[in-house]
């Protein structure tokens, strides 16, 4: 029976108005990590007003934007001091590999923070060219209430691509945490808290998406939604917040190609292939889940790239030998499995993998799988799977290659292993998504914008880019002259 967790509201831990408590399962044993307070609609509107009055009034709608910085950045130092609990408490919410939440997402969580307790100060408006004697001006000012709701896979690093910038520019912020990850969330704030946060400033109230999720994105008193999840989710949010015509951001689900041509180095390529599809549990947005291989290099490849990925050490999470933990939940697993079924009735073939890993534990565990002999109209090429599934598929030339690639509702990540220098230029002008990785996968930075084209989303998260999302312009005229118009 793990810890106890309550809701978030207003600078206090309260109990749902319900008195509704979920439990959130350890992915690595099947057993309980903790119950906690199950957020209604009743729960989501007190939470709504705590935000807009510490918006509107108090210590938080005072503070001079070099003082937010300082206590953001103070927040920051208190996170680095216990990263090392942090990433604990993370791995045991979502399995990820202890040294993947303790060196890659904590490290990179902070560091988001520290960005943007940086541009507190520095967001700017402009004076603009007026006739007459005008002055015309604009004034970036924080747009109120933020709903932001965020999913599983990493939760404290998603929702502080939210977090940080909103609350650097200003606004107040209700946190919905994935049912499956709350408890790392709730850790987070009570460090908010510690530090000094205002209350009401961040709310943080667990629950299902349904209930709490769908009153938050149309609640009519939210100013913003900024969400990260799947594209089906991504669509019914949408629709919520036109109810109130709620601008949203959508950071969407991808298929993200991962192209090697033949004059790449195939070390570098098989070791970035390999981070770029089994990293995280292959739960992550960007994955390289559609490997296009060059035929003239593709048994090479392929002998070196499974050999390989068959010394992935699953297991233990809190075990720094461990490669890769288990997947979220059951039902992830579940939906892996009908995948990798999907994959063998339509004719792809199983290299290796493709079932559940008995030997690793009772939790959620998964064997790296590889199916090649794909063709990009099968399922397992077209669907995102969340999974360590990776599909391999052959091409002739860069032109077959850019088509297939394009080839696909989502538009998230891309990437290509090239030593020829003009194609490299060439591939990327021509590959539709947000982000491309030449000799390289699944780079992040405070400072490059991340986000989606066609169905993977679209708004830009990270970077300065990303204070657009939460400021809104006001313009802004005077008339000099004596008489007026
Ligand atoms: P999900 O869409 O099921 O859930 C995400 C969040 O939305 C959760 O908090 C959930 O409770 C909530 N939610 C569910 N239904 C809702 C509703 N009707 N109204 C409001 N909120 C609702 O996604 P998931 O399974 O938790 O996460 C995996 C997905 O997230 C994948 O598709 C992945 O690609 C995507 N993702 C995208 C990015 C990115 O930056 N583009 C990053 C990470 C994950």
């Amino acid at each position: 029976m793990g810890k106890n967790y309550r809701l978030f509201i207003d600078g206090r831990w309260v109990d749902s108005i319900s008195g509704r408590t979920f439990e959130s399962l350890n992915p690595a044993t099947d057993e309980v990590n903790a119950v906690v307070a199950e957020a209604g609609p009743e729960d989501v509107d007190l939470a709504v007003k705590a935000a807009r009055r510490a918006f509107e009034s108090g210590p938080w709608a005072e503070l001079a934007p070099g003082d937010r910085g300082r206590l953001l950045n103070k927040v920051a130092q208190a996170l680095w001091e216990k990263a090392d609990m942090l990433a604990e408490v993370e791995s045991q919410d979502n399995g990820l590999p202890i040294n993947e939440t303790k060196f890659i997402a904590m490290p990179a969580m902070i560091d988001v923070l520290e960005f943007y307790a940086g541009l507190a100060n520095k967001v700017q408006g402009s004076t603009l060219a007026s006739p007459n004697n005008r002055f015309n001006y604009t004034l970036k000012e924080p747009i109120g209430v933020i709903g932001a709701i965020v999913p599983w896979n990493f939760p404290l690093m998603l929702t502080m691509w939210k977090l940080a910038p909103a609350l650097a520019a200003g606004n107040t912020i209700v946190i919905k945490p994935a049912e499956q990850t709350p408890v790392s969330i709730l850790e987070l704030v009570k460090i908010f808290q510690e530090v000094g946060i205002p209350d009401g400033v961040i709310n943080v109230i667990p629950g299902y998406g349904k209930i709490a999720g769908d009153a938050l994105s149309s609640h009519p008193d939210v100013d913003k939604i900024a969400f990260t999840g799947s594209t089906n989710t991504g669509r019914l949010i949408m629709q919520a917040a036109s109810k109130n015509l709620k601008p949203i951001s959508l950071e969407l689900g991808g298929k993200s190609p991962n192209i090697v041509f033949d004059d790449a180095s195939i070390d570098n390529a098989v070791n970035g292939s390999m981070f770029g599809i089994f990293f995280g549990q292959g739960q992550v947005c960007a994955s390289g889940t559609r490997l296009f291989v060059q035929e003239s290099i593709y048994d090479r490849f392929m002998e070196s790239f499974v050999k390989k990925a068959r010394s992935i050490r699953v297991g233990n999470p809190l075990d720094h030998m461990t490669q890769m933990g288990p997947q979220v939940s059951l039902r992830q697993l579940d939906k892996i499995q009908q995948y990798v079924a999907a994959g063998l009735e339509q004719g792809a073939n199983l290299v290796m993998g493709g079932e559940r890993n008995t030997e690793a534990g009772n939790g959620y565990f998964f064997t790296p799988t590889v199916f090649e002999n794909v063709t990009n109209d099968m399922t397992i090429a077209r669907e995102e799977i969340f999974g360590p599934v990776l599909s391999v598929i052959k091409f002739k030339d860069e032109e077959d290659a850019l088509n297939k690639a394009n080839d696909s509702l989502y538009g998230l990540a891309s990437g290509l292993w090239t030593n020829d220098l003009k194609r490299a230029h060439r591939m990327v002008r021509g590959l539709k998504a947000g982000t491309v990785y030449v000799n390289t996968f699944s780079m992040l930075d405070s400072a490059a914008p991340f986000g989606g084209r066609k169905q993977s989303g679209f708004g830009r998260e990270l970077g300065i880019q990303a204070m657009d999302m939460y400021t809104e312009t006001k313009n802004v005229w005077i008339d000099l002259n004596e008489q007026g118009l």
